[in-house]
């Protein structure tokens, strides 16, 4: 079927987890299908300058951004205000551009699309866009979805925090939640981001279907619920399509030199990458730790290295790209720069993490599990050490270890207990070096990363998936009068 006459809205989050995942889905969209996307964007007055993600202009300019003035809610929050009430509040304060924008666009949009925290869209968009089908955007996986639908429910049936449990959290046809590992907003219900999270799963409903940037052979047994476990049916009855995995493509960013001319003489499979995604840091003991981890493994790395936080591990989630850099190595263990410097390359804030995890001299990540980054590891093929520091991290730590067996972990989380040095070289070593462990995780990221390959291919599962919501958008647009109606 023909799409090129389709237009697409994608409302987008802010924070750099949430747009990369948001431009792959649009850049998808326009190349493989001929749609026009409009991403809509919404920031908070005062975030600093992102960095640059991709410089590969989009096909036939199919891809127009649209960046609403900034909201200011710095009257509103305070130090203790959490991320998630952060976003929602940001976005209720954008509603009415929100709004406006959507209507001044031309042609007319056929779908719209809104990611994680603008939940709120069909709310927002009611009256003038009733006739629009509106599709949810979870730039994360298949599991976390289903604990967020079913998150409502669970408050109503259980009392008291939900970390204090004993049992898991059953979920109807899903793996059940281990207590510990639930996304942040549900680790205090007397917060305001647990009222909020849970807006999430009450409002999923009111959408058209869901997007999810999995795929059907990497969560099979949650899609299968979804599409055929009566009770999870009673719940929430709209159509799933996983698109992913949704991860840019490598080279699209000319990476600094001095870091791959390194990368090139490295022999394959040997350098470890540690990195903590868009906003992760560390408090200043368990960076020491990790530091002197890292050396002790004496295995090759390549690190990410921020200014440690004494406060939250999300510290850095709207300030990344900001101007601290230069005081980062400063905070490592004396004499650790020149005694690791042969074999290690350190890298203040930011690095082309695609560009290096698809170098082949890459052969393990310690990474936050960040969903992005999670699927940037698989999608290359590449083992694990699961570090969750924040939001749904834990869940997709436990996914990557005891469900999809390409991940090893520390014995007790990170937020709990600071990781020792010992245990920290363990870890890698069990990753980097070639012994059984390490093997079998190898191997099972190599089949998960033929799996995504094939998903995306013409005929694979996840661009039928795309198609199919395609086809359901373009009929529902042949339904709607093709003349102005007279009054
Ligand atoms: N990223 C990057 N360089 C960095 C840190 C992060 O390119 O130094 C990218 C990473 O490749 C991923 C995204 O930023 O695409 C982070 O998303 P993720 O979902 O992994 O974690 P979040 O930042 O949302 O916690």
């Amino acid at each position: 079927m023909d799409h090129r006459n389709l237009h697409i809205v994608v409302v987008s989050t802010p924070g750099i987890g949430h747009v990369i995942p948001v431009l792959v889905l649009a850049k998808r969209l326009a190349t493989l299908h001929g749609v026009r996307v409009t991403i809509v964007r919404v920031t908070v007055a005062g975030a600093p300058p992102e960095p640059k993600l991709f410089t590969v202009p989009y096909p036939d300019d199919l891809v127009r951004i649209l960046q609403l003035p900034p909201v200011d809610i710095s009257h509103v929050v305070d130090e203790s205000t959490q991320i998630v009430t952060r976003l929602f509040m940001m976005f209720r304060a954008a509603a009415s551009s929100l709004r406006s924008a959507i209507s001044a666009l031309e042609p007319r949009p056929d779908a719209i699309v809104a990611d994680l925290f603008s939940v709120e869209t069909p709310g927002i968009c009611t009256g003038e866009f009733d006739d629009i089908p509106k599709f949810y955007f979870i730039a994360s996986n298949a599991w976390f979805s289903a604990l967020a639908i079913y998150s409502p429910i669970l408050d109503r049936e259980i009392a008291g925090e939900y970390a204090d449990l004993h049992e898991k959290l059953a979920i109807p046809g899903c793996v059940s939640v281990a207590p510990e590992d639930v996304p942040d907003p549900m680790l205090d219900r007397n917060d305001e981001q647990y009222g909020e999270y849970l807006k999430i799963g009450r409002s999923i409903p009111l959408f058209d279907g869901i997007l999810i940037s999995t795929w059907e052979e990497l969560e099979k047994e949650t899609l299968k619920a979804f599409r055929e476990n009566e009770t999870w049916k009673s719940i929430i009855d709209i159509p799933v399509y996983p698109i992913g995995p949704l991860t840019r493509p490598a080279g699209e960013l000319k990476p600094s030199s001095e870091l791959f001319s390194w990368l090139d003489k490295q022999p394959d499979d040997s350098v470890l990458f540690v990195s903590f995604g868009s906003g992760g840091v560390l408090s200043p003991e368990q960076t020491t730790e990790l530091a002197w981890g890292l050396e002790l493994s004496r295995q090759r790395f390549v690190w990410v290295v921020r200014p440690p936080t004494s406060g939250r591990a999300d510290d850095e989630f709207f300030t990344v790209g900001g101007e601290r850099s230069q005081e980062t190595l400063a905070h490592l263990p004396e004499g650790f720069v020149a005694r690791t410097g042969e074999r290690a390359i350190l890298i203040p804030m930011w690095a082309e993490q695609l560009e290096i995890l698809s170098h082949p001299a890459v052969g393990g990540f310690l990474s936050h599990c960040g969903w992005n980054s999670t699927l940037e590891s698989i999608t290359n093929g590449i083992p694990m050490i699961a570090w969750p520091l924040y939001a749904e991290q834990r869940m997709n730590a436990t996914l990557l270890t005891d469900q999809l067996s390409v991940a090893v972990r520390p014995a007790v989380l990170p937020a709990k207990k600071v990781v020792s040095r010992e245990e920290v070289a363990r870890l890698v070593r069990s990753v980097m070096e070639d012994d059984e462990t390490g093997r079998r995780m190898r191997e099972r990221a190599q089949q998960l990363k033929i799996t995504g390959a094939e998903a995306l291919i013409n005929g694979g599962s996840s661009h039928k998936s795309l198609s199919q919501l395609l086809s359901k958008i373009t009929a529902s647009k042949k339904k709607q009068p093709t003349t102005p109606l007279l009054m």
